[in-house]
């Protein structure tokens, strides 16, 4: 059976057309993950769905346990990892209910428990290949089988939050290369490396950035847009099981290797 990991953020936090099998209750060394996990099956994949945000949105960005939702996942055998979040677009091309795949990231929180490695092994993650190439093609061609658009080659910057950013700190975004923004982004992608998942990113558009487009920057906004790509996600992942691979070829399960640093 192969299995995979979905990350829903604001809009997307159920798998409409299949039944969820069970919710699976996860304790971790690390604490609990935001939800309980629901589990759903087509055909030969099963798929764990995780609220990134908790079962009623109330875990802010910055108090998300990430290492606790990582190890949830790598607890249950899940190997992959589709991460989907609200963001803001930087690039003015991008529409709002788009779908924006990430080829690479900024990080820019401050805050959080950002490592496993913070006892007695120092290890510095690779990072030169930031998202999963085969999981990104396997996302890529379910979304053609479900006649959803992809935006391709998004650059996502990743802030700490809860507050939105500034104007000034946009237009630096964008002349530091980024595309997209979110709050969520990082530690959980570094994380996930660490545990040889293979994931990838996509950004919901749900506003445009600060001082870009509109005067104000609402929750309401952020649901309502977000939301308007929840039938396309949801055509995606019924398509999934087509082109994910049991074997995998990428070089993410040994990311550790060669990465830690023993004193000799
Ligand atoms: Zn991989």
């Amino acid at each position: 059976m192969k299995k995979i990991g979905i990350i829903g953020g604001s809009g997307f936090n159920q798998i409409d057309g299949i039944e969820s099998l069970e919710h699976i209750e996860v304790n971790t060394e690390y604490g609990n993950p935001s939800a309980s996990i629901q589990r759903y099956k087509i055909e030969d994949l099963e798929i764990y769905l995780l609220k990134r945000h908790g079962n009623n949105h109330t875990i802010a960005p910055h108090k998300i346990n990430y290492r606790a939702n990582i190890e949830a996942f790598s607890n249950l055998g899940i190997d992959k990892i589709i991460a989907f979040a609200a963001s803001g677009a930087i690039d003015k091309s991008y529409k709002l209910g788009s779908l924006v795949l990430s080829s690479d990231a900024i990080d820019m929180t401050k805050t959080r428990a950002n490592t496993f490695f913070d006892k007695d092994i120092v290890a510095h993650i690779d990072m030169s290949v930031p998202f999963c190439p085969n999981l990104q093609q396997a996302f890529l061609k379910s979304a053609k089988d479900a006649n959803v658009l992809v935006v391709e080659n998004g650059i996502a910057i990743c802030t700490e939050g809860p507050r939105i950013e500034t104007p000034a700190e946009i237009k630096f975004f964008e002349k530091i290369g980024a595309t997209t923004v979110g709050m969520t982004l990082f530690p959980e992608l570094t994380l996930a490396r660490e545990k040889g998942i293979c994931y990838i990113s996509v950004a919901i558009i749900s506003n445009f950035a600060a001082g870009m487009e509109q005067e104000k920057i609402t929750a309401d906004m952020l649901i309502e847009n977000s939301r308007k790509s929840s039938e396309s996600i949801n055509k995606i992942t019924l398509s999934l099981h087509k082109y994910l691979e049991y074997q995998k070829t990428c070089p993410c399960e040994h990311s550790i290797e060669g990465t830690v640093l023993n004193a000799k």
